[in-house]
């Protein structure tokens, strides 16, 4: 049964969408089969991989207002062992929609039940908000990736987000788990980087993956053309780096040697 792992944390432009988009093409390119799930109304995770609206023919504002059952909601990418389910939530009255649907916190659980013996992996992209579509995600969720931006390290971010993990834990889902917290943007040898990583390790030493996502203009530059970095330009370091973090997820969820 495919292991689910949200991307969450409440901050803001901290290369969540850049990690789930690059972490879910990196586990298909291991040729383990991948879902990706946008449940960002904002649809970045289609953009960085090439969905304009006319390519999308449904999505997750149709599995949460049950227009469509969820199979009509997947898509083919370029990578074989990778589909998507996009966000499709591109106008203000669906947006109200699906913000009041969402309330309902376990339509995604229920929904991804009957696809979720198909995929080794099934990969969720959280807006930075801790509420409705992202209570959605937590109650369907194994697991949760942390990713945090290097040298705007929000100690009170995470400290949020355990608090919030601990409570959907005790009401709702106890098996929920920290897959780990990566860093991003991450760049060597800095005073901010050394500051951000004591602090970190202080507290949460326990949780911190030995995979760092480097800082990488090809990473943005990647999206313009709808792809993932391991599409674009496999031999770059930001590629390599997100390569390594499958590895590791893969070696930590089926003890490789
Ligand atoms: P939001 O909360 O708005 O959804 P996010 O946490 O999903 O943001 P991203 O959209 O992944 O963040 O990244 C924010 C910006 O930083 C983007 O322009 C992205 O291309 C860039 N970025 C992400 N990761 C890296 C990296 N490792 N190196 C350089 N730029 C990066
Ligand atoms: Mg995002």
């Amino acid at each position: 049964m495919g292991k689910i792992i949200s991307v969450c944390i409440p901050k803001g432009g901290v290369g969540k969408t850049t990690t789930a988009v690059n972490l879910s093409a990196s586990l298909a390119v291991a040729e383990k089969k991948t879902l990706l799930i946008d449940a960002d109304p904002f649809g970045a995770s289609a953009i960085a991989l090439g969905f304009t609206t006319n390519k999308i023919k449904a999505g997750i504002s149709d599995v949460f207002n049950h227009t469509k059952s969820i199979h009509y909601a997947i898509h083919n990418t370029d990578l074989k062992y990778l589909n998507f389910i996009p966000a499709n939530i591109n106008s203000i009255k669906l947006d109200e929609k699906f913000a009041k649907s969402s309330e309902n916190r376990l339509i995604l659980r229920n929904s991804l039940k009957i696809i979720r013996n198909h995929y080794d992996y099934i990969i969720i992209d959280c807006p930075p908000v801790l509420s409705g579509i992202t209570n959605n995600a937590l109650n369907t969720s194994d697991s949760i990736l942390v990713p945090v931006k290097c040298g705007h390290l929000s100690l009170e971010a995470v400290d949020k987000l355990f608090n919030y993990v601990n409570w959907i834990r005790d009401t709702s889902n106890p098996k929920i788990s920290i897959e780990g917290i990566v860093f991003t943007m991450y760049e060597k040898n800095s005073k901010v980087t050394e500051i951000s990583e004591k602090e970190l390790k202080l507290k949460y030493k326990q949780y911190m993956l030995n995979s760092v996502i480097p800082s990488s203009s090809l990473l943005n530059e990647a999206t313009f053309y709808g792809k993932p970095l391991c599409l674009y330009k496999i031999d770059s370091i930001g590629a390599l780096a997100y390569l390594d973090l499958a590895y590791e997820i893969i070696s930590k969820n089926e003890k490789i040697n």
